[in-house]
């Protein structure tokens, strides 16, 4: 089995990450008199994949002046055994000199490492974490082994390292070079401004140390699609907990709502009442604030106007969802004024024949081609319609999005998937060895691959479609990452 190797001063929480790491299936080697207790090995599966793992640091010699030789010892034990090394540092305290002696060591030893920065307890410290950067780590995972957050990301990066123990035999598939292809006729039509860069949600993870009870949700869409009206649709109409909760500037408040036991949090909702004083300052801050609500949030409701369809602007908006890995639920507003006829059988809104959701839903799936994943509900928020099923589908795309397949899974999926209908231009031949779910929110997969490629966009599209048929993420993107083996 691939060894992990876990080094670090005293004190900075290296047993308490083991604990958690190994369980109950840590086996102490060696904890008999005369024998020195130097390292604890341990037994550790994650993602259906198996590993040793040792902490090297056991002995922690009481005098001060010895802990320089006993850190080299240290780096020297992991380096000559190990395939993967965590160095662990306290995230609380300045960086000692035994840590910046044994980063150095561990660096020059030409084997995957990764610093792990510990006692990293609340998200607020995480960004401390960045200062640890300086010990030349490119690896630098904020953790806190005692409440268990950060570990299921430190464990993906860490067993993406380790030589896998079996290579499954996939056919040559073709990926080619997204830039030396002309764009696919298929392809997004959006066109988000430049420097439009939504940071990826903070991973959640379902290591059965974090289960989900609250979903974040972000209400967005141009100006008079009815984004407040369905805010108080779904916060006034709910006879639960309605709470408001100052977020982290002065005028972003959250609204929190509970069912069924889970909670619902409507963020910045301040924002989402926001109006320009024109129609240009408006549909501009419509995309603004899009944006930022994106940022603190799960899952969007992309909410459009029935009456005026999918619109550029909305487009757009769509768009910075898409890419900002987000879940998204497409409502359909105002639902009630497209069916609601008089006598004549006609539409009272406009006098035209009542519209047909099928044909309808189609219309908008043409114009919003790259949130295909998205659930669409047809509603009517001034009429309170069709309230709850927003409800249940971004309790369902927050579940799915938070949703694990093992390498095992991935691996037997791999084998039937049929390449060959992925009918993508080619010019470029590249293996895939094996594929692993290395982060869910939103769900990524790595793919090892023989060469480093970009891969081609209607690839990606068809791989991901490949992969939604199997298992499903109702709701999210995939995401996809290649790493090349040499
Ligand atoms: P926002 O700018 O997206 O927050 O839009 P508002 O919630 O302010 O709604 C814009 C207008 O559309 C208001 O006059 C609402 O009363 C109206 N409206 C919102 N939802 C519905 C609906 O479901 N049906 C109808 N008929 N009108 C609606």
């Amino acid at each position: 089995l691939p060894l992990i190797a876990v080094c670090g001063r005293p004190n900075v929480g290296k047993s308490t990450l083991f604990n958690r790491l190994t369980g109950s299936r840590r086996s102490i080697v060696g904890d008999e008199p005369g024998i020195t207790r130097d390292r604890i090995y341990g037994e550790i599966e994650w993602q259906g994949q198996d590993a040793r793992i040792v902490d090297t640091g056991g002995v922690v010699p009481d005098d001060e002046a010895l802990i320089p030789a006993e850190i080299f010892r240290q780096a020297q034990v992991a380096l000559e055994e190990a395939d993967a090394i965590v160095m662990v540092v306290d995230g609380r305290t300045e960086l000692a000199s035994p840590d910046m002696e044994l980063a150095r060591l561990l660096l020059r030893g030409g084997k995957p490492v990764f610093l792990a920065v510990n006692k990293m307890d609340t998200d607020a410290m995480q960004v401390q974490a960045e200062n640890f950067r300086r010990l030349g780590f490119k690896n630098v995972l904020p953790i806190s082994a005692e409440h268990g957050t950060g570990i299921g990301d430190l464990l993906d990066e860490v067993f993406a390292m380790l030589p896998e123990p079996r290579e499954i035999e996939t056919p040559e598939v073709m990926l080619t070079e997204g830039d030396e292809m002309a764009e696919d006729e298929d392809g997004p039509d959006f066109s988000p401004a430049p420097g439009a860069v939504v940071k990826p949600a903070r991973r959640l993870r379902s290591h059965g140390e974090y289960e989900a009870k609250e979903t974040k949700v972000a209400i967005i869409g141009r100006p008079n699609v009815g984004k407040s009206t369905l805010l108080n649709a779904l916060t006034g109409t709910s006879r639960a907990i309605v709470s408001p909760i100052a977020g982290t500037t002065r005028d972003a408040v959250d609204e929190v709502v509970e069912r069924g036991g889970h909670n619902f949090r409507f963020v910045d909702t301040a924002g989402i009442r926001r109006k320009g004083k024109t129609k240009l300052m408006a549909e501009k801050l419509s995309v603004i604030m899009a944006r930022k609500h994106l940022e603190a949030a799960d899952v969007s409701l992309l909410v459009i106007d029935a009456t005026e369809g999918v619109a550029a602007l909305d487009a757009n908006i769509g768009g910075y969802a898409h890419e900002s890995g987000r879940s998204v639920v497409i409502v359909i507003n105002k639902w009630d004024l497209m069916t609601k006829t008089g006598p004549d059988g006609m539409r009272l809104f406009d006098g035209k024949p009542p519209a047909d959701q099928k044909v309808y839903e189609q219309q908008v799936r043409d114009n919003l081609k790259y949130l295909e994943y998205a659930p669409l509900l047809f509603i009517s928020a001034a009429d309170g319609k069709n309230i709850e099923s927003v409800f249940k589908k971004v309790e369902l795309v927050s579940r799915e999005r938070r949703k694990r397949v093992t390498t095992g899974q991935m691996n037997k999926f791999l084998e039937k998937v049929d390449f060959q209908k992925a009918s993508v231009p080619m010019n470029k031949r590249v293996r895939i060895y094996y594929m692993t779910q290395a982060a869910v929110a939103p769900p990524t997969f790595v793919l090892f691959t023989d060469k480093d490629v970009k891969m081609h966009f209607s690839f990606e599209r068809f791989l991901g479609n490949q992969i939604r048929d199997n298992f499903g993420f109702i709701g999210s993107p995939i995401w996809f990452k290649i790493k090349a083996r040499n």
